[in-house]
């Protein structure tokens, strides 16, 4: 078999997604999903003038050798737009060889580990009020485990709350980023509170999750994790800005809150220390910003090794071909934690047509060949890109602070 053609679709149906499709001379082709939110264009260019070029001729089932002629092959490594890159073509591929074989990939990368997959869903809320009842309805819709984030007194904007009744969408078009404003220690005071309050209110059997956003140090992450510890988490998430992988030693010494870190790191070498030291109990690397399914595969071998699970990261602004690879992939290992999952608006859903089940908080396998996800080719045509970007996020003071 030998790949004839590759393409890259840009589209917005309710949002910007960035497809690659790779064909064969057998008329079978994958679909790889190369969204990189706020950065689509630079993911596609490179994907069009630099990689497609180099995989034309070459066997889709050789996605191992692919994968390291992409990765060393290129000599500057790492990094978000490459590796992004790279994970939509190894997607692609592994979709063919499923495809070709007549399987769902999830019987090539090992069979099938479990029935079916947990879910966690966000609730948010501008006040507590409004957070418990969001609590409420994802309950009463099935959800086992849920992400909680509130807007906090005397805070203008927060990370994961929209300002209006509107579903929560961080990328906002325009021609540059929205400036959002933070406080550390109001943020610190309340959320202790908002979780007391959320746990008394609701079963002690459901998964609370909370994501901090990388915007705290190591201490006042210490902080954090030891005062949520009686409301028992499922994960703390990315509290701190995690370039410097050390920085979790401290935090780990001061809490017994599990911890979740990842959607941000790109290859093995960024999660490394942190796995083998133990510091961290879920790694939330995706497939499509993790380099695909190929080098995902090692890092939860790895991960397995010492105890942590997967958590991958699974926003809507992941394609819902990403969802279909990375339930693929927790189908399969050993080491599965949980899957995040927020939905997609309707158009998103008109355009990707995604064969997998999900119910009361749980997805179930189709078993339709490859990764089980198509697209409509014509639809995709009819909305176009529109460029939008994350905010970034300022001090009360002006300083620049992570988003
Ligand atoms: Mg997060």
């Amino acid at each position: 078999m030998k790949i004839i053609k590759a393409e890259v679709i840009v589209c917005a149906p309710g949002r910007n997604f960035v497809t690659i499709k790779i064909e064969t001379d057998q008329g079978i082709y994958g679909l790889g999903d190369a969204t990189l939110n706020g950065r689509e264009l630079a993911v596609a260019t490179y994907l069009e003038k630099h990689l497609i070029p180099c995989l034309i001729g070459r066997d889709p089932f050789d996605s191992e050798d692919i994968w390291h002629y992409f990765y060393r092959g290129v000599y500057w490594r790492r990094g978000a737009v490459n590796m992004t890159a790279i994970g939509a073509i190894d997607m692609a591929l592994w979709d063919i060889k499923g495809k070709a074989l007549d399987v769902p990939v999830y019987k090539l990368l090992g069979g099938k580990s479990r029935q079916k997959l947990m879910a966690y869903t966000h609730a948010q809320g501008r006040d507590m009020e409004e957070t418990i009842d969001k609590v409420a309805e994802k309950v009463a819709q099935g959800y086992q485990a849920v992400r909680v984030q509130s807007g906090v007194p005397g805070m203008k904007d927060i990370y994961g709350i929209s300002n209006d009744k509107k579903s929560y969408e961080p990328a906002i078009i325009g021609q540059k980023p929205i400036e959002e404003s933070w406080n550390t220690s109001k943020y610190l005071n309340y959320i202790p509170k908002l979780f007391s309050k959320v746990r008394e209110t609701f079963s002690d059997d459901l998964h609370l999750l909370h994501d901090a956003h990388h915007r705290l140090t190591p201490i006042e992450a210490a902080r954090l994790g030891k005062e949520l510890e009686p409301f028992n988490l499922f994960w703390l998430e990315d509290t701190i800005p995690a370039e410097l992988q050390e920085g979790f030693k401290l935090l780990r010494q001061h809490t017994s809150t599990p911890l979740a870190v990842g959607e941000i790191f790109n290859t093995i070498y960024d999660c490394q220390d942190l796995i083998t030291n133990q510091l961290i109990d879920y790694i939330r690397m995706t497939i499509a910003h993790g380099g695909g399914i190929t080098p995902m595969l090692k890092i939860a071998s790895l991960a397995g090794l010492y105890h942590i699970k997967t958590g991958c990261h699974g926003p809507s602004d992941l394609s819902p071909i990403n969802l279909a690879a990375c339930l693929h992939f927790g189908t399969a290992i050993n080491n599965f934690g949980i899957q995040e999952y927020m939905g997609y608006a309707d158009l998103t859903m008109e355009v990707f047509k995604f064969s997998h089940d999900f119910k009361n908080g749980f997805f179930t396998m189709s078993e339709a060949p490859g990764l089980g996800i198509d697209m409509d080719f014509e639809k995709a045509k009819k909305h176009q890109y529109k460029q939008a970007y994350l905010p970034v996020n300022r001090l009360e003071d002006g300083t620049l602070h992570s988003w």
